[in-house]
């Protein structure tokens, strides 16, 4: 038998509570987009998986880390793309409408809170749909360098990626063919391309903290949907609220670093807990 948890899905109350009258600062990460069909990292379902996601220093290196991170990354976006917004995303935006959010922190890269309606959201590890050339920094659309590899690979992306797992990165386990994948390229420089998104081993950079810090700063609370913070990009604003004097809630499946931080912990699926929470709040 686990341990209980220090709050059981009937403490809404006590998160209704909390977080009434204030204003909130709201760090997600990828547990609120599980319910989109997205997989979790670091998930009570997927804590058992191993995976090696690519990292940086691989991806600018090496050559045959790029192709094997195309091949494969090519092939899930069609099922990336496919994802909508749950219920859970649909209540934040609808609490940011309502004048209570300052702004969504996000650690996912799926574009699903914006699909959702949130309006101000810091995307601390980049976006998928963003391609940059790390020759000459050109920004592409995800969907030019689609095309750019269905030219080269004609049939390719028809493959479909149903056969393999899928990250939140987009990845999908898959080996077969990856050997002779062309490669996209940068159209101006040639250069190599990699997706705008913050790989392991990257650091996010500087001026997108301090955006999210002053949302942080600018809140009453810190509320943490979905996240692990097993990562310090995540938790280092749970440490920030502390310092701060900002109390912490956090609502998400399972045990988390942050819990010793947090004034409410709420151990809930949260497409039911956050429409509820907007319900409760007035949204
Ligand atoms: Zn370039």
């Amino acid at each position: 038998m686990s341990a209980p948890t220090a709050t059981a899905p009937a403490d809404l109350g006590a998160l209704v509570d909390l977080l009434r009258g204030r204003r909130l600062a709201v760090l997600a990460g990828a547990g609120i987009s599980t319910e989109s069909g997205i997989p979790d990292y670091r998930g009570p379902e997927t804590r058992h998986v191993e995976r090696r996601p690519v990292q940086y220093d691989d991806f600018v290196r090496d050559a045959t880390a790029r192709q094997r991170y195309w091949a494969r990354a090519s092939r899930g976006w069609a099922r990336m793309t496919g994802a909508r917004p749950n219920e859970g995303h649909r209540a934040l935006a609808r609490l940011e409408r309502a004048g209570l959010v300052e702004g969504v922190v996000t650690q996912n890269v799926d574009g699903l809170h914006q699909a959702a309606g949130s309006g101000r959201v810091i995307e601390l590890h980049g976006a998928l749909d963003r391609v940059v050339c790390l020759g000459c920094d050109v920004r592409l659309s995800r969907a030019e360098v689609q095309r750019l590899i269905e030219s080269t690979n004609p049939g390719w992306l028809r493959l479909g990626a149903e056969a393999g797992r899928m990250a939140p990165d987009g990845d999908v386990e898959l080996e077969a063919g990856i050997a002779r994948f062309v490669t996209p390229v940068c159209p101006s420089c040639g250069g190599p391309l990699k997706p705008d998104v913050v790989f392991f081993g990257e650091s996010v950079p500087k001026p997108r903290v301090a955006e999210a810090a002053g949302i942080v700063s600018r809140a009453d609370a810190l509320l943490v949907v979905g996240s692990s913070l097993a990562v310090y990009s995540g938790y280092r604003f749970v440490r920030q609220a502390e310092k701060e004097g900002t109390p912490v809630a956090i609502v998400t499946l399972g045990e988390t670093r942050g819990h010793p931080h947090a004034a409410v912990a709420l151990d809930a699926r949260l497409g039911d807990a956050l429409p509820a929470l907007a319900d409760a709040l007035g949204a």
